[in-house]
């Protein structure tokens, strides 16, 4: 990324907080998003570009960006992603501009991405607030992925596989939710959110009259 958009991502960080949101696969992180969104208005999620195959339901440009290996590597050449990795044999990665115009505009925007890709963006943007869901178990986790119904067996094998690794990451992010029952796991994030929006810091300049007010001369 070039000087000018690390710049203007550092600026952007200081009107919308971008939370990062991370989990083994099929530990219910989508769903709990798309929730998560009807829920709060303010709240928006960054679709990344992915080499994946397009599952059954899924739409260009809902779901992900689906675009072939040489375009992606044309696009991490450009500079055009905040952060990408290799998951599972098939690259990711986030474009920083709807990111950072979001965050400008006073929106908050979720990442919903590995924890390589949790690292990166994490050593870009420190003030990021970083979440990992995890599933109540194992057993429920395969009980998941494959109950989706959306991938071959051998690559739910490698999923399962890919959360171990993903789960030794857990320790590096601010919170952790369990998605054990689902309503709970939603209540769980959008208090993060609701308290993160009352942080001295966001308060002070979204209330700076009424504290200039209270603590002025005369009540
Ligand atoms: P699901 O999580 O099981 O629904 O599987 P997906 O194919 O949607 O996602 C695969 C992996 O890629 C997950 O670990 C995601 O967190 C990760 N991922 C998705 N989008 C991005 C992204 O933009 N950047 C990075 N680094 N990882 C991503
Ligand atoms: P991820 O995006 O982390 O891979 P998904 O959101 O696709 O996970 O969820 C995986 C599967 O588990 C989906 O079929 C979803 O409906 C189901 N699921 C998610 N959360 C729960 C829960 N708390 N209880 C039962 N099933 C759940
Ligand atoms: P799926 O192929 O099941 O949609 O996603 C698999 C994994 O890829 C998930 O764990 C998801 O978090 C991760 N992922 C999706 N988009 C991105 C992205 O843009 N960047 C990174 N680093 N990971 C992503």
């Amino acid at each position: 990324m070039s000087q000018a958009v690390e710049q203007a991502v550092e600026q952007a960080v200081e009107k919308g907080t971008l939370y990062v949101i991370s989990a083994p696969s099929g530990a219910g992180k989508t769903s709990l998003v798309a929730e998560m969104l009807r829920n709060d208005g303010q709240l928006g999620v960054s679709i990344s570009h992915t080499t994946r195959a397009m599952r059954a339901g899924e739409q260009n440009g809902v779901n992900y960006h689906f675009v072939d290996r040489t375009e992606f590597e044309a696009m991490i050449a450009r500079g055009d992603f905040l952060e990408h990795a290799d998951v599972f044999g098939n690259y990711y990665g986030t474009s920083h501009i709807w990111v950072r115009e979001t965050l400008a505009r006073g929106q908050d925007v979720i990442l919903e991405i590995d924890w390589q890709g949790a690292a990166q963006v994490r050593r870009l943007m420190p003030e990021c607030v970083c979440i990992f869901i995890v599933p109540p178990s194992p057993e429920v986790l395969r009980e998941r992925l494959v109950g989706r119904g959306t991938d071959a067996p051998d690559v739910v094998e490698r999923r399962l596989a890919e959360a171990r690794e993903e789960c030794r990451h857990a320790v590096e992010f601010d919170f952790l939710v369990v998605n054990d029952d689902f309503a709970t796991a939603l209540a769980d994030l959008l208090a993060i959110v609701r308290a993160q929006r009352l942080r001295m810091t966001v308060q002070q300049t979204r209330h700076r009259e009424l504290l200039a007010g209270l603590s002025g001369p005369a009540l």
